[in-house]
């Protein structure tokens, strides 16, 4: 007997979120429910507008599996992920984060099925959990204060750049820094233009422990980022540029690290080619999120301890998550011994 079952939801920020592209209050979500002979494996698609999907295509493409009868001959003893995720791929272009829904509810159906929880189906080891960062999102100085204030639990901060000029960028790192030392991620989504001055930005960073540096430039410019990452004292990651698992090739060599996002890679079954594929080429990985509930963060979380960084503070942005709010300990998202994702 299979049910599949899905609900729009708009994730509500707790701040405005501004990065290099827009401003937005909440994200448009999609969560799904896949039961087979009674148990039932959760998905999320988040759709940040500026992707390209909505609410619409992701159901259109929820009902076009459902028409096609995808999962028909699902078989809850033994769910052959592989086989299932890449029908559903094959269905249509695009739509990566309506795949990612069918991949997450698919794995947490699975590992239910299996008695063991998620982390444990994908062979990850709960010692080796990374810290989580807290995003800080573009704001005037005194909310910019108030956000690094309240970060508390979290050890690491992300801050995004990107503004209106370097300088009001060079204004926002100073601000953070006076009231914490905590180390920060720096993600500029594209938003910086010239090379140079970007070099000698990226220098001043280095000198604000700043870990590392995400997108600074247009996702396309390959150029650009190569000529930064063979210059800068910091590691220059791809997120933007570096979606799914055809793109490790092309940020190879141009960027020295790669973020990957559920919602980017169409899921955990990619998520984890892209991981041995960026381990072979010696590139270290940052996991990371869009605006999301515990359901598509706990499934990342699961993952993370393969990742050398963690950006899974989607629950912590937000006000109305539909799900608890995962366990942070020692700035880590802790894994528990529940059955799937844990939710
Ligand atoms: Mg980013």
């Amino acid at each position: 007997m299979l049910n599949i079952q899905y609900r729009t939801y708009d994730l509500m920020l707790r701040y405005p979120f501004r990065i290099a592209l827009m401003t937005r209050t909440y994200t448009p979500l999609v969560l799904l429910e896949i039961e087979v002979e009674g148990i039932t494996g959760y998905g999320e698609a988040s759709m940040p507008p500026y992707l390209g999907e909505t609410q619409e295509t992701c159901i259109a493409f929820i009902e076009k599996v459902k028409k096609n009868n995808i999962l028909k001959n699902i078989d809850i003893q033994n769910i052959d992920l592989e086989y299932f995720i890449n029908e559903i791929d094959n269905l249509e272009p695009q739509n990566k984060a309506a795949k990612a829904a069918f991949d997450i509810a698919l794995h947490d159906l699975k590992a239910k099925a299996e008695g063991i929880p998620l982390w444990q189906l994908l062979g990850s080891d709960p010692e080796k959990m990374p810290k989580t960062t807290c995003t800080l999102g573009i704001d005037t100085p005194s909310v910019l204060r108030k956000k690094a204030a309240e970060a508390t639990d979290f050890d690491l901060l992300k801050i995004k750049l990107g503004s209106d000029s370097l300088v009001q960028d060079r204004e926002i790192i100073e601000t953070v820094r006076s009231v914490t030392d905590k180390p920060i991620l720096v993600d500029a989504n594209q938003g910086w233009k010239d090379p140079e001055a970007v070099l000698d930005f990226v220098a001043w960073l280095d000198t604000q422990n700043t870990l590392l540096v995400e997108q600074p430039f247009e996702k396309t410019n390959f150029e650009a980022a190569a000529w930064l990452s063979s210059r800068s004292p910091l590691p220059i990651f791809a997120d933007e540029s570096c979606q799914r698992l055809s793109d490790i090739p092309l940020v190879t060599g141009a960027f020295s690290g790669i973020n990957i996002k559920l919602m980017k890679s169409t899921g955990l079954l990619e998520a984890r080619k892209m991981i041995t594929a960026a381990r072979e080429r010696v590139l270290p990985i940052l996991i990371g999120c869009m605006s999301e509930t515990s359901c598509a963060i706990m499934s990342a979380a699961a993952l993370a301890p393969q990742c050398d960084f963690a950006d899974l503070d989607g629950p912590w942005l937000t006000t109305n998550n539909p799900f608890e709010t995962p366990i942070l300990r020692g700035g880590k998202i802790v894994l528990t011994n529940r059955l799937g994702i844990g939710i």
